[in-house]
């Protein structure tokens, strides 16, 4: 039986006429190692933040079904264009958008996740020879309602499409040559990895590490999908293999550091000391589909019996969480609602930091020297979080990248450009 591989092409690797050409040799070159092709591909360059920027120009809180109906539209873009180039080279191309094929989703606007990807239309055309191109951080409900999945999802569509297609590797071509140690264009000595677990990898993503979705990890995790980061510009270069981490053999205590400007800290003043109070916050967040990462709970004051509970969130959720509160604050009898989104979540990741003491006391004194003060701290078995204020992160990156020996010997290329809100 013919191999399946599924192939995702990024904005950068799709920016323009002659990026889609590329592509579409980087596709047939695939066809032509005698496996059949899958290809997920994103919106053009930055053609999503345009759509966000027109949208919020018009309407300051735009609906999130007209959001998704909008956003939706880059994708279907590309897929036709990429379509075209494999045609013009002389190969049988087509093209879908995820309602075609039923890339069905939750009835979750903005952030669907996956739960279904129909395979029969998609087998029977690579049965007829066909290159199929797919249309990335899409879905559709079972009501027909057009849904998206989360910024960067693409990453996503194309790792769900592997493992329903039980396809034998997924290649996630991009702007940079593979995972590394930090953003190289934070750090530009940062190193490439060969491979990554997929727990660090997950936990890198989700500390801000955009170039993987972290739901395509999960996903990749889940079903055993073998993944691979690579460049869309050096063909030969295998990028970076993300595995089970039973395959790999020693680490260093930490594998990368990442860093998360997306993030605003809510502070939940003067709430009474009592059971069910922190329930009702964060059920009520959660019924909003609004996700907190780090959380602190103040200890009670004596006089009053009130504490503070702090925790952080996506900012673009801020929005949907003060209404939230707000609408919360009288029952709970909590005082004042305070809002930072000059912060920044620093991670450092590894698996080799499991029982090896001294690597949370390291990266406190790194910031320290640094002269960054610490807000707040979260830990799992294998990350270390800080928030700091926005414009200590990329201080933090480098010193922190610097003490745990992650520095390689040459300067990493990079292809795009980093869009002026993303720079840390
Ligand atoms: P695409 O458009 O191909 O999906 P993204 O911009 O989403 O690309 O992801 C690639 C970018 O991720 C890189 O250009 C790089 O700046 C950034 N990045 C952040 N952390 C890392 C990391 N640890 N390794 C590689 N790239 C990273
Ligand atoms: N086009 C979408 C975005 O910019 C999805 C993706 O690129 O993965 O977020
Ligand atoms: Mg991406």
């Amino acid at each position: 039986m013919r191999k399946i591989i599924v192939q995702k092409f990024g904005g950068t690797s799709v920016a323009d006429t002659e990026k889609i050409k590329n592509a579409a040799r980087t596709v047939i070159r695939e066809k032509e190692n005698g496996n059949d092709v899958v290809v997920v591909v994103s919106a053009m360059g930055h053609t999503t933040d345009h759509l966000v920027k027109m949208a919020k120009d018009l309407n300051k809180t735009p609906s999130a079904r007209e959001m998704d109906m909008l956003l939706s539209t880059g994708e279907g873009i590309s897929i036709a264009l990429l379509a075209m180039a494999i045609q013009a080279e002389g190969y049988d191309a087509i093209s879908f958008n995820a309602p075609q094929i039923g890339i069905m989703t939750e009835k979750i606007h903005s952030k669907a996740r996956i739960i279904d990807i129909k395979t029969d239309k998609l087998r029977a055309k690579l049965k007829e020879g066909k290159i199929i191109v797919v249309a990335g951080f899409q879905g559709v409900t079972e009501d027909g309602e057009i849904t998206t999945l989360g910024r960067g999802g693409s990453d996503t569509s194309a790792v769900a499409l592997a493992a329903a297609l039980n396809a034998e590797r997924c290649d996630i071509y991009t702007d940079v040559e593979g995972v590394y140690t930090t953003d190289p264009r934070v750090v530009n000595k940062a190193s490439k990895l060969d491979e990554i677990s997929y727990e660090e990898m997950l936990e890198l993503a989700h500390a801000g590490a955009n170039v993987l979705h972290p739901r395509s990890v999960e996903t990749a995790k889940q079903f055993n999908v073998p993944l691979r980061v690579r460049s869309s510009f050096k063909l030969d270069d295998l990028g970076t293999l993300i595995l089970g981490v039973e395959k790999m053999e020693i680490y260093k205590p930490v594998a990368g550091v990442a860093a998360d400007l997306s993030q605003a800290r809510i502070v939940v003043c003067d709430i009474p000391d009592k059971p069910g109070v922190a329930a009702k916050i964060f059920s009520h967040l959660a019924k909003q589909q609004i996700s907190v990462d780090m959380i602190i709970q103040s200890y009670a004051r004596k006089i009053s019996n009130t504490n503070d509970i702090a925790f952080t969130i996506d900012a673009s959720d801020l929005d949907k969480t003060i209404k939230t509160l707000e609408g919360l604050k009288d029952e709970i009898q909590a005082g004042d609602i305070k809002i930072d989104e000059d912060i920044a979540k620093v991670s450092i990741v590894g698996a080799g930091m499991i029982d090896r003491p001294g690597i949370a006391s390291t990266m406190f004194e790194t910031l320290a020297q640094q002269g960054v003060n610490i807000r707040m701290i979260s830990t799992s078995e294998i990350k270390i979080s800080c928030l700091v204020d926005k414009e200590n992160a990329k201080k933090a990156v480098q010193a922190l990248h610097k003490v745990f020996e992650l520095e390689g010997d040459s300067i990493a290329e990079v292809k795009g450009t980093l869009p002026e809100e993303e720079g840390c």
